[in-house]
């Protein structure tokens, strides 16, 4: 006899990871799906739909359903969700059929969001659908002691959104949502990138540089990088020298209101729960939380200490797919 399979999901905004009970993480793909505008057919998804940005064709556009931490685009995100959920079902096996998923939503989704999410799920044939808050997902895929009564607090930097949680007893004490995340950082690099040198970069460029010489923190060694983009006034392609201090001036606002973000709902924090903080810090888990400096600069502004979850892009997925066994373990206690 087959035992349904437990599957957990990761709806990220830039990253869709799929998580399965007895292979761990099976899928790891960004959330982009190319579509044909004309037959509206899907032409591609995950990975090589994002290698498409920007260099398709007119009919084929590249779409990310996810953008903002929302589903924008419903239909987009069920037709993904289907051609992901179908490449892992090989991978799993059988006791794919009828499996129970739990998907992890951003806190600051509105029940209506929630809804779509849910039946983008069900339609795939899931027999039951869970949804998780990202940051009690986080919390348990970072190993903190989310069931006990100690804070634990999660900051989750992703694509479009930040998360910041305080969990205690399996539950979120206070948390915030804000739609400011690491793609927030690339729009203010372009941005930068075009007033200060009449250059055009596309996303994926933008990317490459806050990844290579992006800092969180303004004292750091400066480096610089030489790239590469199209010069507005000739419309040719042209190769200039940027540096990482005008990067970091360029990403500062986000990331300030990333750090406003996380000393608001510290700020909300039970008394009681204060001492906690101050012994054990913060944790930090998704993508955006890899920028070089990241933890040195919120420790520094918080005043509390800061630590990187182990495996910081695959935490909310593993937290989703181990989440059914504590959310039983919780009800239970609660009886
Ligand atoms: P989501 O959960 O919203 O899908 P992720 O947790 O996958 O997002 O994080 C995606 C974000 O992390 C993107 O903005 C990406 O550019 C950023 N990112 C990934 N690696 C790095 C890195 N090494 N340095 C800085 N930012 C990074
Ligand atoms: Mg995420």
């Amino acid at each position: 006899m087959f035992s349904n399979a437990e599957i957990g999901i990761d709806l990220g905004t830039a990253n869709i990871l799929i998580y399965s009970k007895t292979k761990g993480v099976v899928l790891n793909e960004p959330s982009v799906v190319a579509i044909n505008v004309n037959t509206k057919e899907v032409v591609a998804v995950g990975a090589e739909a994002k290698e498409m940005i920007g260099k398709t064709p007119q009919n084929i556009i590249p779409i990310r359903p996810l953008r903002d931490g929302v589903i924008a685009d419903y239909d987009v995100t069920a037709q993904m969700l289907k051609v992901l959920l179908k490449k892992v079902s090989k991978t799993i096996g059988a006791s794919m059929r009828k499996p129970t998923v739990v998907v992890c939503t951003p806190s600051g989704s509105t029940a209506v969001e929630r809804r779509a999410i849910h039946n983008a799920v069900t339609s795939f044939g899931a027999k039951t659908v869970h949804l998780i808050e990202e940051p009690v997902a986080a919390a348990i895929g970072a190993d903190l002691p989310v069931d006990e009564p100690l804070a634990s607090v999660i900051v989750d930097i992703g694509g479009g959104t930040s998360e910041v949680g305080i969990i205690s007893f399996g539950g979120v004490v206070s948390s915030n949502s804000v739609r400011v995340g690491g793609d927030k950082l690339d729009e203010e690099i372009i941005h930068h990138i075009r007033k200060t040198y009449n250059i055009l970069i596309g996303e994926r460029t933008a990317e490459n540089i806050k990844m290579e010489i992006g800092y969180a923190h303004p004292n750091h060694k400066e480096e610089t990088m030489a790239i590469r983009g199209r010069d507005m006034v000739t419309g040719l392609p042209k190769t200039i020298d940027i540096t990482s201090t005008e990067i970091h001036e360029a990403i500062k606002e986000p990331l300030l209101k990333i750090l406003d973000a996380v000393k608001a709902t510290l700020e909300t924090c039970p008394p009681e729960l204060s001492g906690d903080i101050v012994d054990h810090g913060i944790v930090l888990t998704g993508g955006g939380s890899l920028l070089q400096g990241m933890q040195e600069w919120l420790a520094s502004e918080l005043s509390v200490p800061v630590h990187m979850s182990t495996n910081p892009q695959e935490a909310v997925a593993i937290g989703t797919g181990r989440s059914l066994k504590i959310i039983t373990k919780l009800q239970k206690a609660a009886k």
